[in-house]
């Protein structure tokens, strides 16, 4: 079962927001892209571990610290004997591997996961130590792309390929053996240890002037909303969401984008591009969100 789901990390999100309103240089907008197919192929992954039905808990997209060295894993699962690290890697397309390094065709050098996989592994045991367990770490690089092909692929190395995930998972879920306490508490420690805040963040810099405001369609990723009555209505799809909805998605982007910035009356007015009323923003406001402090000095958080 899985134990800590995955959620879209601050990075993602914000990269997400920022990508959809303003133009992201050519080197933001290939980080933007590679996060976004990693966060996908984990997702898929995801969705092969949770149709497990053998005793085991899945611990979803862990940042870990152990004597001032973090680490992350992309996924971590608890069998009785047994304590699987999967990182998952979302590559496309023809690669080879010759003298322990990873290729695309074109002959370009990749990242080789197998580096990746063996610090989190070696960390992992460091930090399983200091907490008194002694299970056995087998960790795995799960290439989860179905057009993803490895020619002159090792055979002595932890590689899953496509073509093997379903048999490989199958292989666990026949265990029949069922976890105890020692188990849970483990998994309840290490998700208490689960860092939310990542060091390791690569953000442009940006300003409030710098990004185009307004709501935008949920469903085609316009700007082009206007409100008639509770509904907001896209211009260039015809989509309809309620007023309410939308708004709330979009206080979500302000707060995420802009965590500093104060939010009143009129600067979520100027943040939906004006086009709800201002009388509208601030019932909407003092509903959903907390006033602190009188008067035009007010604010919501
Ligand atoms: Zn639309």
């Amino acid at each position: 079962m899985i134990y800590k789901s995955r959620s879209e990390s601050a990075e993602l999100l914000i990269l997400d927001s920022l990508n959809k309103r303003m133009s992201l240089t050519e080197k933001d907008k290939q980080h933007y892209l590679v996060l976004r197919k990693g966060y996908e192929g984990e997702v898929l992954f995801d969705s092969m571990t949770e149709k497990l039905e053998c005793d085991c808990l899945i611990l979803n997209d862990l940042l870990l610290r152990i004597n001032h060295t973090i680490f992350q894993i992309d996924a971590l699962m608890i069998t009785f004997d047994t304590m699987y690290l999967f990182e998952v890697k979302n590559y496309e397309g023809d690669f080879y591997y010759e003298d322990d390094k990873l290729y695309l065709a074109n002959k370009t050098e990749v990242t080789n996961p197998i580096n990746q996989l063996r610090r989190s592994e070696t960390l992992l045991r460091q930090l399983l130590q200091s907490l008194g367990d002694h299970t056995p770490i087998q960790g795995k690089v799960i290439f989860i792309n179905p057009e993803f092909t490895l020619f002159q692929a090792p055979l002595n190395k932890p590689f899953i390929l496509p073509t093997q995930v379903n048999r490989f998972l199958k292989r666990i879920n026949s265990n029949p053996s069922k976890l105890n306490r020692k188990h849970r508490i483990l998994a309840e420690k290490l998700t208490s240890l689960h860092l939310t805040e990542s060091p390791y963040q690569q953000l442009p810099s940006y300003s409030y002037d710098d990004v185009q405001k307004g709501i935008i369609c949920d469903r085609c990723q316009s700007f082009e909303v206007f409100v008639e009555g509770k509904r907001c209505i896209c211009g260039d799809c015809g989509g309809e969401e309620k007023l309410s909805e939308a708004l709330l998605r979009t206080i979500e982007v302000f707060k995420l984008l802009f965590p500093e910035r104060k939010i009143n009356t009129n600067e979520f007015y100027n943040w939906c591009n004006e086009v709800v009323s201002k009388e509208r923003i601030r019932r909407f406001l003092r509903k959903n969100l907390n006033m602190v402090g009188i008067h035009q000095w007010a604010f919501f958080e």
